[in-house]
């Protein structure tokens, strides 16, 4: 099994994190995924798919094509009891859908996708895939402290000499800056998406994705 923890940007790790054609087969019990249990088949760890929404339709349900890493095109259909319905004000394309331990399915016209029943396994990340891999590579980097730290603005590395000293981003904890100036010009800069990406990441970080006792929710 692949190494899944340490230096690595985590939503870049394909095993937990994987693309569509990685994901198990529905009717399949994929060792990767999959353990024999004493009744029956349990999750080895636990998985989440992230694809961006690259449009969406469905009248009667919701229905979202999505773009996965690999830049694979697939539907994700809202089986659930609420259709989906309460998505709906937060579908907007270049937004990235994560869904819990999705596995692949053959829709009736064709086209394969991934069939949600549960609303607590799927969300709508209002960020594009893009900003909240390089989220993901940031909070890595910092965590291995390659990154030194500096305003995220004009890029001033915190001094006690010339009283420069940088505060965090009382949102994210990840971004700090010199002062009000500089936080205000990043927020307006790209900080406000960057931000709900890196809050997000941590929200993932926080979970040991490589053993499975119970399953996530959102
Ligand atoms: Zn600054
Ligand atoms: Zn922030």
């Amino acid at each position: 099994m692949p190494d899944t923890g340490g230096s690595q940007s985590l939503l870049r790790n394909n095993v937990n994190f994987p693309t569509f054609s990685d994901l198990p087969y529905e009717n399949g019990v994929d060792p990767t995924y999959y353990v024999q249990g004493p009744y029956s088949f349990s999750p080895r760890q636990h998985w989440c798919f992230l694809g961006e929404i690259v449009g969406s339709y469905g009248l009667c349900r919701v229905l979202l094509r999505v773009k996965d890493k690999d830049g694979q095109v697939v539907t994700i259909g809202l089986y659930t009891d609420d259709r989906g319905r309460p998505l709906v004000p937060q579908i907007k394309e270049g937004h990235t859908v994560a869904v819990l331990y999705g596995e692949q399915h053959g829709f009736l016209d064709m086209t394969v996708g991934i069939r949600v029943e549960e609303p607590s396994i799927i969300r709508i990340i209002p960020c594009s895939l893009e900003q909240l891999l390089k989220a993901s590579d940031e909070v890595a980097a910092r965590k291995l402290n390659t990154q030194s730290i500096c305003c995220g603005s004009c890029g001033k590395k915190e001094n006690t000499s010339d009283n420069t000293h940088l505060r965090l981003c009382a949102r994210c904890k990840q971004a700090s800056y010199c002062g009000a100036v500089c936080q205000k010009k990043a927020w307006v800069d790209g900080h406000k998406t960057d931000c709900k990406a890196l809050v997000w990441v941590q929200w993932f970080a926080a979970r040991n994705w490589g053993v499975f006792n119970g399953y996530f929710n959102f």
